[in-house]
């Protein structure tokens, strides 16, 4: 993908085709009947640059698989200064239940950004799709002649409500809210809430097949050990994930068996809060990193993920907050056994001890109980690895989600 003005340009060359070996032709065909009535029609997606990296990757992959069954959809990205997303970093903690004060001047900032970025973006497409809320507010810059969708995909069960009435102002403009979660429903608002659930592509870097030469190669290169058994969490360093409480975790599992874990989270230059965690959890953790049984990891790299998530004996989402939970859905697609907090959308992917375990987030001993568990009886690991890959194949692939915008299209459009 790479970015032609505010345009990223995002044909990774596979097609829906490429998608029949993995879900099947009834679900391909599905499809191609879907997207018959919408032949030509032309979708805009807008979204914002620092948004958690989960967001824009199901937008790369769900572009190139719009237009190659024949709905013209691009994907504009809107950019802003620092201030900016600190701000709107503020609004998603608030969103997620957090308490903020906001000034007149921070909205202003907010407003500011989304007027400016409209004087560089014409729109006559037959439909909008703008994504959580750093781009909401850009509805208000335009002279609407087509529906205009707002698809939020933050948790929004407890939203602060100051920020939330400000917020709503924007939303009553669209024509539908998208969330992920029946939860999320706000009451009181007159439009449509739809829900479409995230998905992966099982065709990305992050989730293609590895071979062993691949995997073993990732696992070199990042200094990555497996004499002993790996426990993982791919995370930002966020408080919402709780790194901390992972650490606490391992250091109850760790009296019993010996094992190693791995923190891997990427850190986005501008978020001086994941630096703050990251040093926490680095005290905390301090002794077991000196012998090499933490492993922390701070880089970027899609391929690293998938490896470390094909290697691990079990994969934890120790989240306090979490708005579906694509690192759940990607271990389960890898057929790890996933422990991980009852939030969010997480149970939604985990039916308890059939496709993983759940948890309370704050049961710190429950959670090394499971582990434990999985550690001891590998079979079980495996029996839930391979109920939870089936479970994604059939709810959480890309193709369902192409499925899903396919409908809202006929739904708004016909
Ligand atoms: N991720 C990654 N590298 C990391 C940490 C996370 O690529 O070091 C990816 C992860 O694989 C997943 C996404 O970022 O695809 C995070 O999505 P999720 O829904 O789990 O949480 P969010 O970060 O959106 O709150």
């Amino acid at each position: 993908a790479y970015m032609n003005g505010i345009t990223c340009i995002c044909d990774n060359g596979r097609t829906l085709e490429d998608h029949r070996p993995i879900v099947g032709d009834d679900v391909i065909s599905g499809i191609y009947r879907k997207a018959v009535a919408l032949q030509g029609k032309r979708v805009l997606h807008v979204n914002s640059t620092y948004q958690s990296g989960g967001v824009a990757e199901m937008i790369l992959s769900l572009v190139p698989l719009m237009n190659d069954v024949g709905v013209k959809t691009q994907w504009n990205i809107l950019t802003g200064e620092g201030d900016f997303f600190t701000i709107t970093k503020n609004f998603h903690n608030a969103l997620q239940g957090q308490p903020i004060a906001f000034s007149d001047m921070e909205r202003g900032l907010y407003l500011q950004t989304n007027e400016c970025f409209s004087g560089q973006m014409a729109i006559d497409h037959d439909l909008v799709v703008v994504h959580d809320p750093q781009p909401l507010p850009l509805i208000r810059f335009y002279q609407k002649t087509q529906p205009w969708v707002w698809r939020c995909h933050v948790d929004l069960s407890n939203p602060d409500p100051a920020l939330w009435e400000f917020l709503k102002g924007f939303v009553l403009d669209y024509d539908r809210m998208v969330i992920s979660h029946d939860q999320y429903r706000r009451c009181g608002m007159p439009m449509e809430q739809r829900i479409i659930r995230p998905a992966i592509d099982p065709l990305s870097e992050k989730n293609r097949d590895l071979s062993e030469a691949e995997i073993q190669d990732l696992l070199t290169q990042y200094n990555v050990p497996i004499d002993k058994p790996l426990i993982t969490q791919i995370s930002r360093f966020d408080k919402w994930k709780d790194p901390e409480g992972v650490v606490d975790v391992f250091i109850e599992v760790k009296k019993h068996v010996d094992c190693r874990l791995i923190l891997c989270g990427s850190m986005a230059p501008d978020d001086p809060e994941g630096w703050e965690i990251y040093r926490r959890v680095e005290e905390k953790a301090r002794p077991y990193i000196e012998t090499g049984d933490v492993i922390l990891i701070t880089a970027e790299d899609h391929l690293l993920v998938n490896a470390l998530q094909r290697v691990s004996c079990v994969i934890l989402q120790k989240s306090l907050r979490e708005g579906f939970g694509l690192t759940v859905t990607e271990g389960l697609w890898k057929g790890r056994p996933v422990i991980a907090s009852r939030v969010g959308g997480i149970p939604l992917q985990i039916e308890d001890g059939e496709t993983g375990f759940l948890l309370d987030p704050t049961d710190t001993d429950g959670f090394a109980w499971r582990i434990r568990q999985v550690l001891e009886n590998p079979e079980l690991g495996e029996r839930l690895g391979r109920a939870g890959k089936e479970h994604v194949r059939k709810h959480f692939l890309i193709t369902r989600l192409l499925t899903d915008y396919l409908e809202m299209l006929h739904a708004e459009l016909n």
